[in-house]
């Protein structure tokens, strides 16, 4: 085969030039992403080499080796892990699409900080940082050839056929004139133990060193050594008392691909029907790809210390998949399938005690360091609410854990669904909330008008998916009821006074009903409001106006959902307009009565209908008022 020439990706491509011209703090840690891509690979042959020991037969000995030559100015880091066949190695080192690429300058433009690279999936790349040229030759054990992919990161790689006596791959960095230090024994060292001493697999390197020599005292001869630079200790199953804070953070980072040290680490054996130990921890921060659909859940899973999955996301609810961590279970199969993990009895034990777990920790955590806890659920509490929704049983345990403001705590406390019941006025029987997209937006709605003076506190939910969870739920026997859907009646207006007022609007109402026939269901007297002369509500039951704006900006399509408009019975504007078409027969009323209508529309986060036609009539209206 001649030596195919490729051209990188072009969002690789501006990586690679960053990566080349790098001036990054934490350089070292091209050896970790490589190392830990060698141990993925080691990971994957023996696995394969256990559930099907056909295609690999020479097992056992699972190594990663460096090599440093000083006179070739190469590093290789050597593995006899499940290799890369052509299609493969093209495709992950050049030319697909990773997500990650772009988040990840972003990142780094940001944080300046180079060590965030292994969350990405591009952490192969940060070989350009010392080197340049890299060459990696790989044989799959899927393929009878190897293959060779060179690059000096300008543009282009190139691929060829190779030779390799077994699957595995080498890759050979050329260290660039100012990183030679990365091709001494005691810099390798360092960093290994820095970074990748959990590796479970011997990471080793010859080391020549200077001994006496046995046969002739007082001579020195030179020895070639083989040095394992790693302790490669389970760390999960030692004992809690022999592990330091240091060292599960930093079992963390390497599991997690995270550069920050967790908020909490969860470490418990489980013995009786099921036997398992579990290592987990809470991070400190959201993942960033947390609500993408490839985002990969749940702990590593082990079976007996062997590895057999990096992500299994039966081990954990959907609404805890910030967890990460390892399992060892002494009870599954090595060779098992998906198909009998979401059947398993031991999974679900483990799953039980997992949640239990995590949200006991939780619990306990905001009682007795509320500031932690308020970290956690700034960052994490839109994930772990879906709990309420998803998971029937602990529902009530977890809608304890959420913090919300309201209309009483501000903008810098929170309050907690139990304080509200606590402290809810006699007679309440609802829990009243409004859905909106930030605290500024919704403490300003005239919805919360007539709850403000009458001193019913109003939660505050500023999650799309809020109106989904609470829309149906019931805490303690009370419902929860959104303030911007359905009528509301807290002055209990006496029956007179209602026909009064019915009466002496009749005719606004008729014309204003007329007027938008296409753009609302009804127009109706209000007894939510107080300051403002409209608002714009919904349907009990209908879909929360959130969430209707972001199924529309993901292009979903959602049918026009028709809303009530209201207006507000005691507002000079609607008394003025009232008489106004008494008196001029309904003359001009339309130009009002389509800015009182866009009015609405824009307190409730939307657009005008026809922005240029509101923007108009806003200036003539300005006009007026000054020639007056
Ligand atoms: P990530 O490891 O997060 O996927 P990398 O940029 O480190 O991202 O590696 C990209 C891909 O290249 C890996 O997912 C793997 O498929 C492949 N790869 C890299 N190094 C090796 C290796 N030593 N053996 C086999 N495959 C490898
Ligand atoms: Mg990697």
């Amino acid at each position: 085969m001649p030596v195919e020439n490729l051209e990188f990706k072009t969002e690789i491509n501006q990586l690679l030039n960053l990566m080349i011209h790098s001036l990054y703090s934490h350089k070292e840690i091209f050896l970790r992403e490589l190392l830990s891509n060698a141990s993925d690979a080691i990971d994957k042959a023996r696995y394969e080499s256990l559930v099907n020991s056909e295609a690999i037969t020479d097992t056992g000995d699972w190594s990663i080796k460096i090599i440093a030559d000083k006179d070739s100015n190469t590093l290789t880091i050597s593995d006899n892990g499940i290799g890369m066949t052509k299609e493969e190695i093209i495709a992950e080192l050049g030319t697909i699409a990773h997500s990650g690429t772009l988040d990840f300058m972003r990142a780094l433009k940001e944080k300046g900080d180079m060590n965030l690279i292994g969350q990405f999936g591009v952490g192969f790349y940060s070989s350009f940082m010392v080197a340049d040229k890299v060459t990696v030759i790989t044989k799959s054990v899927k393929a009878a050839t190897a293959v060779k992919w060179e690059s000096e990161a300008k543009g282009t790689f190139t691929v060829e056929d190779a030779e390799r006596a077994s699957h595995g791959t080498d890759v050979i960095l050329h260290i660039k004139d100012d990183d030679k230090k990365y091709l001494n024994h005691w810099e390798i060292s360092t960093v290994v133990k820095k970074y990748s001493d959990y590796i479970e697999y011997p990471i080793v390197m010859d080391v020549e060193r200077e001994e006496d020599s046995a046969l002739d005292k007082g001579t020195k001869v030179k020895l070639t050594k083989e040095e394992t630079l790693n302790s490669q200790k389970a760390i999960w199953l030692k004992d809690k008392s022999e592990i330091t804070d240091e060292q599960y953070n930093e079992f963390y980072k390497h599991v997690s691909h995270d550069f920050t040290d967790p908020l909490s680490v969860i470490h418990f054996k489980a013995e009786g029907t099921s036997e398992f130990t579990a290592l987990i921890y809470i991070p400190s921060h959201v993942p960033m790809d947390i609500f993408y659909e490839q985002f990969k859940i749940g702990p590593v899973l082990y079976v007996k210390r062997v590895q057999i999955m990096d992500h299994c996301e039966e081990l954990v609810p959907k609404y805890l998949r910030f967890i990460k961590g390892v399992v060892d279970s002494s009870d599954l199969p090595l060779n098992v399938s998906r198909e009998i993990l979401q059947n398993n009895p031991h999974v679900s034990v483990i799953n039980k005690n997992i949640t239990k777990k995590v949200l006991d920790t939780l619990s306990d955590m905001k009682q007795k360091d509320f500031e932690k806890y308020k970290k956690f659920y700034e960052e994490l509490g839109k994930v772990l609410k879906e709990g309420v929704h998803f998971d029937f049983q602990r529902r009530e345990a977890i809608a304890d854990l959420l913090l919300f403001r309201s209309t009483k705590t501000g903008k810098e406390a929170y309050t907690t669904l139990k304080e509200y019941v606590e402290t809810m006025r006699e007679g309440q029987e609802e829990i009243y909330y409004i859905t909106g997209s930030s605290y500024d937006e919704v403490s300003q709605s005239p919805h919360l008008e007539s709850f403000n003076e009458q001193g019913y506190e109003v939660l505050f939910m500023l999650d799309e998916v809020d109106d989904i969870i609470f829309g149906y739920f019931e805490y303690k026997g009370k419902r929860m009821k959104s303030v911007i859907k359905g009528s509301v009646d807290l002055d209990k207006k006496d029956d007179k006074k209602k026909e009064e007022e019915g009466h002496k609007y009749e005719k606004l109402l008729a014309q204003i009903t007329s007027r938008l026939k296409d753009d609302v269901k009804e127009v109706r007297l209000s007894g939510r409001l107080k300051q403002s002369p409209c608002c714009l509500v919904s349907d009990e039951g209908a879909i929360d106006p959130a969430m209707e704006r972001m199924l529309r900006s993901m292009g979903k399509d959602v049918p026009k959902n028709m809303r009530t408009l209201e207006i507000n019975p005691s507002h000079p504007l609607i008394e003025a307009m009232s008489t106004a078409i008494e008196i001029e027969k309904g003359e001009g009323a339309e130009a009002l009565i389509d800015l009182l209508y866009e009015q609405a529309l824009v307190l409730d986060g939307n657009k005008p209908k026809d922005p240029a036609a509101f923007a108009k009539r806003i200036t003539e209206l300005m006009l007026e008022s000054l020639r007056r």
